[in-house]
């Protein structure tokens, strides 16, 4: 049975757990590590730095007392060393991976650096979290394991055609946790993210993501590019929405399968036009000075998806999931952290 976020967080505040967050100095982990510190959790990051940076744990211990940043404790080490997860998982009572490379150009250049993150890390995790005893997993998926699959709003048991090495490093990773659930007795919970987004989202990069890029070529006065005619869209879910997911994940009391996957989205479907003139738009809220011109149109990007959304219902009714941002709110706080972030 679900219960609702805030007496998750309640029942954080009344005692104290050992968490293992992978990928903790990325971007989304670094927002899980900041709830779970806030809420006075002992946390483990292993991240090997490849895409996260030591910065980003600095970043999220600004408010922090000192007992909190105290229960933090960081390994730089990869996923893909078996060793390296096995000593991670020692006296562990929950895990949140998230640590993985990304980004799908990145996989179609180089499949195989993708696979050793993705593939063999995850791997190596959920066969040290079975060796020490760990009883349920929460792992981050990703919608594009829906791939070719035209029909929408996506639902988690009609998918497609993977369109890229990373999406069949996600698909992989949900087969080895369905193996893993039924050889080993274990649960594993797979939250397919559909487009994440929030501070310290890395705006950098060839791999970087839409809001980011956008919203720092906005504040430079630099042009902002569109693949496409912009009428292409996707499912925007604010960060936080997505640290809830895991944490309602990591505390439901039982499953309908020991190994489910579970869309995390919003339900809201915004085309990139709309998505610009709402960056837009809540940037000259805040940077009047700001001169920011219309988008940049460009030829459409080959394998991208044209239009995503997800139903949500499957979260929502088995893990309690409510979306607390809207895609506005979230842009809101987006831009007003990297106007005050961007160097
Ligand atoms: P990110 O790149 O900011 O974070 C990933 C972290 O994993 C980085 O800190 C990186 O250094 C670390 N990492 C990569 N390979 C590693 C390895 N072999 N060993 C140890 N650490 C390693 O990306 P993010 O956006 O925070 O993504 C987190 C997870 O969510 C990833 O699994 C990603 O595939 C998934 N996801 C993200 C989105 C999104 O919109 N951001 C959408 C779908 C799925």
């Amino acid at each position: 049975m679900s219960i609702s976020f805030s007496k998750v967080n309640e029942s954080l505040r009344a005692s104290s757990c050992r968490w293992l967050v992978t990928g903790g100095a990325g971007f989304i982990g670094s927002h899980l590590i900041e709830h779970l510190l806030q809420h006075d959790q002992d946390v483990i990051c292993l991240d090997n730095l490849s895409t996260g940076y030591a910065s980003n744990l600095d970043a999220l211990q600004v408010n922090l007392s000192t007992s909190q940043k105290e229960r933090l404790k960081v390994t730089v080490g990869d996923l893909a060393d078996y060793d390296v997860c096995i000593s991670a998982v020692k006296n562990v009572d929950y895990i949140l991976h998230q640590g993985a490379l990304g980004s799908v150009p990145l996989s179609i250049e180089d499949p195989i650096t993708s696979h050793r993150s993705n593939v063999t890390g995850t791997l190596n995790l959920f066969a040290a979290a079975k060796n020490a005893g760990i009883k349920r997993v929460v792992y981050a998926s990703s919608s594009s394991v829906y791939g070719d699959e035209t029909s929408l709003p996506k639902i988690e048991d009609k998918t497609g055609n993977l369109l890229s090495p990373y999406a069949a490093t996600k698909a992989i990773s949900e087969v080895y946790a369905n193996a893993f659930a039924h050889s080993y007795g274990m649960e594993f919970i797979g939250l397919r993210y559909f487009n994440v987004f929030g501070p310290r989202q890395d705006p950098d990069g060839p791999y970087a993501a839409v809001i980011p890029i956008w919203v720092k070529a906005m504040l430079q006065g630099k042009p902002v590019f569109i693949n496409g005619d912009g009428e292409t869209t996707r499912d925007f879910v604010y960060v936080a929405d997505v640290v809830q997911a895991n944490l309602l994940a990591a505390s439901v009391s039982s499953l309908a399968e020991p190994s489910r996957a579970f869309n995390v989205a919003i339900g809201d479907q915004i085309s990139l036009n709309q998505l610009f003139h709402q960056i837009r738009s809540a940037l000259l809220r805040i940077r009047p000075d700001l001169n920011i011109a219309d988008p940049v149109y460009q030829d459409f990007r080959s394998g991208d998806v044209r239009y995503s959304t997800a139903d949500f219902s499957r979260v929502r009714e088995e893990l309690g999931f409510e979306p607390i941002h809207s895609v506005a709110d979230g842009i809101d706080l987006a831009v007003q952290w990297y106007s005050e972030n961007s160097g």
